[in-house]
Formats: structure tokens, C-alpha cells, sequence
């Protein structure tokens, strides 16, 4: 994962890492004209720092296009066989000068460590490569005394020891950084997940608070807190207010002849018939067992009688029971209407739940206006 997440930013390292390499590497050719001057010897080294300069353009041109860190790593190390070889091989085609190689390759060791992330095996065993295959040649093709090949030897351990700790260390530390905040993204998700569950739970309990769960309309607590923000803008407005109190009649009867489930689809589609047959911004409730509670902003009571009217008109239309469809539903409805400014919702439920009380002994099926909006009129 630690790989696959620093790859992208390897790859252009890379790229330009060897780019830098092959043009450094490249313009030592004046170092080399400088130590062997014209001859065959400066044309060996010329054509071999052309192969090495060309195959390091070239693979960084393929690193940029497929060089992917987390699936071709080999690509990213082939650099340094390429250049260990290349340094190598300067030390008999130029072995006067001996000493300034040194600090090469130890400049180079340090820096196969330390430009190649993650991959301390591989560049261990490069840097091997370079300072043992460095050392044999300094002894075969530059007749190097035994102790300068031994303080030479020394030096490279040295170098070799520092490159591969301190590279250790900086992996090591990466990798539990990357840990850490590998954790830390787990547990953010992890959070944010859990905030949406809470999120869509409290949802959930509002609507279990707020809805009724048999018709869907609001329950009778959500209804009152509705019901008294319209009567008070309506107050505040001078603006007509009306309340239907609907109550079904007989409904014990259905329930007893035909059962309970047979009662729950009655309620289900008066509930219906009032979301249809009223306007978006009237607010229906259920105020409980089989009464329905209406608020009719901007409805003057005279007006409420007649969406009333045609509500109960709608109600004895239906044909909810299918073992009867003959059956006549038939609903009481009992209005108030906001009589002055002192008037509240208790109050107006009062009148309406009145009016509806005269319905039902009036003989039922019948809207009722209440007495004090009548008497007001
Ligand atoms: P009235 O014409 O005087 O209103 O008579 P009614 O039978 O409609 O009135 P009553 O108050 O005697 O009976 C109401 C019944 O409604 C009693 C109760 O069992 C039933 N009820 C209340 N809530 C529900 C419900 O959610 N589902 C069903 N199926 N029945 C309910
Ligand atoms: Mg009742
Ligand atoms: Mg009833």
C-alpha cells in the first residue's frame, strides 16, 4: 500500500533523478580529456559515458511512461547497475586518476541509498556491486598498493554502513508514518460512515415522532405544533382561519363486523381522500382512533363548509370494503374558525370538537359549523 501510495511521486523523482545522473555523468568527459587528452583512451571513455548517458535518457523516458513504482520497481533499479558498470569500468580506462574515484563512489554509494525509496535490498546489493567490482579493478587494472585498497575498502564500508542505516531508519519511519495515517483515514471513514447512520437514524425517530404510522399523516403532536405556527401567522395577518374536526361514524361497527383490518384500510383511505381532496397547505393530522384533524389557513369558516361539504361528499363515494361495496361510508365533520385574536388552538380544537358533538346527535353524516362562529356571523 505504502508503495502503491508513493509511486506517482517516485516516478517523476525518478525521471528526473536520472536525467540529472546521466547529464552529471555525462559532462565528466572533460575530466577525461583532462587526465588521457586526445587518444584512443579518451575515445573509449567518450563513446562508453554516450552508452551509458543515452540507455539513462532512455530509461527515464520509459520510467515517465511505464514506469509504475509499485509494479516495475525493477526499472527503477536498473539505473544503477547501468551506472555502477559505468564507474566501474572508468578506473582501467583511466587509472591515474584513481583518487578523485574514490570520492565518485562514494558520492555514488550515498546516493543509490538515499534516491531510491523503499527498495533497500536491491540498492544494497547494487552498492556491493559497485564498490567490490570499484575495488577489483583499482587492484587488477590500477596497481593499487594493499593498503590503499584497504583504506579504500574501509572508507566504502563506512560509507556503505551510513547509507544503509540512515536509509533503514528513514523507511522504517515512512512506513509507520504511512501506518499511522493509513489508521487515521480507516477511522475518519469510519466516523463519517457513523455520522451518516446517525444522521438517517434520527431521521428515522423524526418521522417516527412526527409521522402517524397507519395513514401517514401528522401525528396529533406534530400537528399542534404546526397548526399553532399557522394560526399565529394567520392572527398576526388578519387573515381567515378555519379547523375541521373529522370523526368516522360507526367505526366500531366495521371494526367489530369485519375486523381490525378491515377498520385500518377505512382509515387509511379517509386519510387518503383528505390528502386528495384538500389544499397542499392545509395540514392534516390524526388526532387519534378514527378522528382526522384539519388546519385551513386563509379559509373562512363559510368556505370550510363547503371544502367540508365536498370532503364528506368524497368520503361516502368511496368503496373501500370489497365484501360490500354497497357500503356507505359517512363522516361527521365539525368546524371552528378563528374568532378573534385571543383565540388559540385549544381553544378552536374546543368549538370544533362541540360542533362535532352536535353532528353526531343531529343524527351524523353532516357537517356542523360551531355555535360561536355561527353567532359571530
Ligand atoms: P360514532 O359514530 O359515535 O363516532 O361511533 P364510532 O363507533 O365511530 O366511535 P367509537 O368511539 O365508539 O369507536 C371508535 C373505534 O375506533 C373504537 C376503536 O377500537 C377504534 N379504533 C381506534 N383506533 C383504531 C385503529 O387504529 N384501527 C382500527 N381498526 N380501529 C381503531
Ligand atoms: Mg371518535
Ligand atoms: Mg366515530
Amino acid at each position: 500500500m505504502y508503495r502503491r501510495e508513493v509511486a506517482p511521486r517516485v516516478r517523476r523523482e525518478s525521471c528526473v533523478t536520472l536525467i540529472v545522473a546521466a547529464l552529471v555523468f555525462g559532462m565528466f568527459a572533460i575530466s577525461d580529456y583532462h587526465f588521457v587528452g586526445l587518444g584512443p583512451a579518451l575515445y573509449l571513455l567518450l563513446a562508453m559515458r554516450l552508452v551509458v548517458v543515452v540507455s539513462c535518457l532512455v530509461l527515464a523516458f520509459v520510467i515517465g511512461r511505464v514506469g509504475d513504482y509499485s509494479r516495475r520497481m525493477w526499472l527503477h533499479a536498473l539505473p544503477l547497475w547501468i551506472l555502477a558498470t559505468a564507474i566501474i569500468l572508468i578506473v582501467p580506462l583511466r587509472p591515474e586518476s584513481l583518487p578523485t574515484q574514490v570520492t565518485a563512489v562514494v558520492v555514488a554509494t550515498m546516493a543509490f541509498y538515499l534516491l531510491i525509496p523503499n527498495l533497500l535490498p536491491v540498492v544494497a546489493t547494487a552498492s556491493l556491486y559497485l564498490n567490490l567490482g570499484f575495488l577489483a579493478a583499482a587492484v587488477m587494472a590500477a596497481d593499487t598498493p594493499a593498503v590503499v585498497v584497504l583504506r579504500i575498502s574501509l572508507l566504502l564500508i563506512m560509507t556503505n554502513a551510513v547509507g544503509f542505516f540512515a536509509l533503514l531508519r528513514l523507511e522504517t519511519l515512512q512506513r509507520r508514518q504511512f501506518a499511522l495515517l493509513e489508521e487515521e483515514r480507516v477511522q475518519n471513514r469510519q466516523l463519517v460512515e457513523e455520522i451518516a447512520h446517525r444522521k438517517s437514524l434520527e431521521a428515522q425517530l423524526r418521522s417516527v415522532a412526527e409521522q402517524d404510522g397507519l395513514t401517514g399523516l401528522d401525528a396529533r403532536g406534530h400537528f399542534m405544533e404546526r397548526a399553532r405556527e399557522l394560526l399565529q401567522r394567520a392572527q398576526f395577518d388578519r387573515s381567515p382561519f378555519s379547523l375541521f374536526m373529522i370523526d368516522v361514524d360507526h367505526f366500531k361497527a366495521i371494526n367489530d363486523n369485519w375486523g381490525h383490518g378491515q377498520g385500518d384500510s377505512v382509515l387509511k383511505a379517509i386519510a387518503e381522500t383528505c390528502k386528495a381532496s384538500l389544499r397542499p397547505q392545509d395540514v392534516i393530522g390524526r388526532f387519534g382512533g378514527e378522528e382526522f384533524i384539519v388546519a385551513l389557513p386563509d379559509t373562512h369558516p363559510k368556505d370550510a363548509q363547503m371544502v367540508a361539504e365536498r370532503l364528506q361528499q368524497k368520503v361516502s363515494e368511496l368503496a373501500v370494503m370489497e365484501a360490500i361495496p354497497d357500503h356507505r361510508l359517512t363522516v361527521t365533520i365539525g368546524i371552528a374558525g378563528v374568532l378573534d385574536e385571543a383565540t388559540d388552538l385549544d381553544a378552536l380544537i374546543h368549538q370544533a370538537d362541540q360542533a362535532l358533538y352536535a353532528g353526531k346527535h343531529g343524527g351524523r353524516n353532516r357537517v356542523v359549523v360551531s355555535q360561536e362562529v355561527e353567532g359571530e356571523a
